[in-house]
C-alpha cells in the first residue's frame, strides 16, 4: 500500500453513536469529509437529523437512527436499518456518553445505573451489534471513546460511576480486540482529555482549575480528536488493536 493511501477511508461506510451534537457531531463529519457514509444514532432525532443533512450537503449518504444505546432491539434496529441504507458497516464510533458530578456517598442508585448503562452497557450493546456484522465479512474497525476518567480520578468533581464506566470502555475494547483479532476485526478507544463541548460547558466554572491541570493549559476542541479518529479508523493502524490512544494536552502525563 502507498504511503498517500495509508489514511484513504473514502467509500467506507461508518456509524458514530451520539453523533447529533458534539464531540460525535465533528467525527461523523470528519468522516463524510474523508469519503464515507455515515449513519448517526441518538435519542433525539433533530440533532441527528440536522447532522445527517450536513453530512449529506457534503455529498456523501447521511441517515439518522433514534435509538438509545441501552435499549438492545433498538440497538439492533439501528445497526440493520445501516446496513440497509449504507450496504454494510467497516467503522463503527462508540461515542455515546453521560456524564453527572455527584458524591459516591451521596449518590442515588438511579444515578449509578443510568450513567454506566449508557457508557459501558450502551458501548458493549453497539459492539455486540458492530461485531454480528463485522465478523462475517472479516474485517472492520471499532473505535470506543472513553476518557482520561479511565486513567486517572478527575478533580475537583466526584464522578466515581463515570470514571469506573470509562474503564470498564478501556477493558473492554482491549477484551473485544483479543476475540476478534481473529476475524480481522480491530477494537481500540480514544481517551480525550478535558474537551470543549456540552458536557463540559455545563460546568464551565471548574474550566479555571482544569486549565493549569492539563500542561498545554487549555481544554482540547472537539476537532483535535479527528485525526486519532482517522487513524484508527484507517489502514494506517493496521496493527494496532486493543490500544487506548489518549489526547488529552499532555493531562496523564505528568
Ligand atoms: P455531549 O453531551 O455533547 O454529547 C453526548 C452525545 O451522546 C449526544 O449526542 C447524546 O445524544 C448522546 N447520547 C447520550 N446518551 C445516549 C443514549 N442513551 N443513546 C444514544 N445516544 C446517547 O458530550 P461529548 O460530545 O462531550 O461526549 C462524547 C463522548 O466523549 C462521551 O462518551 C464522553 O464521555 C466522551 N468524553 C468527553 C470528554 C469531554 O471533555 N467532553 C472527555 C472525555 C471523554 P442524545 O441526547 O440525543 O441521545
Amino acid at each position: 500500500m502507498s504511503l498517500s493511501s495509508l489514511f484513504d477511508i473514502a467509500g467506507r461506510k461508518a456509524l458514530v453513536t451520539g453523533g447529533g451534537r458534539g464531540i460525535g457531531r465533528v467525527l461523523a463529519l470528519a468522516l463524510a469529509e474523508a469519503g464515507c457514509n455515515v449513519s448517526i444514532l441518538g435519542r433525539h432525532s433533530e440533532n441527528i437529523e440536522e447532522v445527517a443533512e450536513e453530512i449529506r450537503q457534503l455529498g456523501r449518504k447521511g441517515v439518522a437512527l433514534q435509538a438509545d444505546v441501552t435499549q438492545k432491539d433498538q440497538v439492533q434496529k439501528a445497526f440493520a436499518d445501516t446496513v440497509k441504507e449504507l450496504g454494510g458497516l467497516d467503522i463503527c464510533v462508540n461515542n455515546a456518553g453521560v456524564c453527572t458530578h455527584i458524591k459516591s456517598e451521596e449518590m442515588p442508585e438511579e444515578d449509578w445505573d443510568y450513567v454506566v448503562d449508557i457508557n459501558l452497557k450502551g458501548v458493549f450493546l453497539c459492539c455486540h451489534a458492530a461485531g454480528q456484522l463485522m465478523i462475517p465479512q472479516r474485517r472492520g474497525s471499532i473505535i470506543n471513546i472513553a476518557s482520561i476518567s479511565a486513567i486517572v480520578a478527575n478533580v475537583p468533581q466526584a464522578q466515581a460511576h463515570y470514571n469506573a464506566s470509562k474503564a470498564g470502555v478501556v477493558m473492554l475494547s482491549k477484551s473485544l480486540a483479543v476475540e476478534w483479532a481473529q476475524y480481522g476485526i480491530r477494537v481500540n478507544s480514544i481517551s480525550p482529555g478535558y474537551i470543549k463541548t456540552a458536557m463540559t460547558l455545563q460546568a464551565k466554572h471548574l474550566f479555571p482549575i482544569w486549565e493549569p491541570l492539563t500542561p498545554m493549559g487549555r481544554l482540547g476542541e472537539p476537532e483535535e480528536l479527528r485525526g486519532a479518529m482517522i487513524y484508527l479508523a484507517s489502514d494506517a493502524s493496521s496493527y494496532m488493536t486493543g490500544h487506548d490512544l489518549v489526547v488529552d494536552g499532555g493531562y496523564t502525563a505528568r
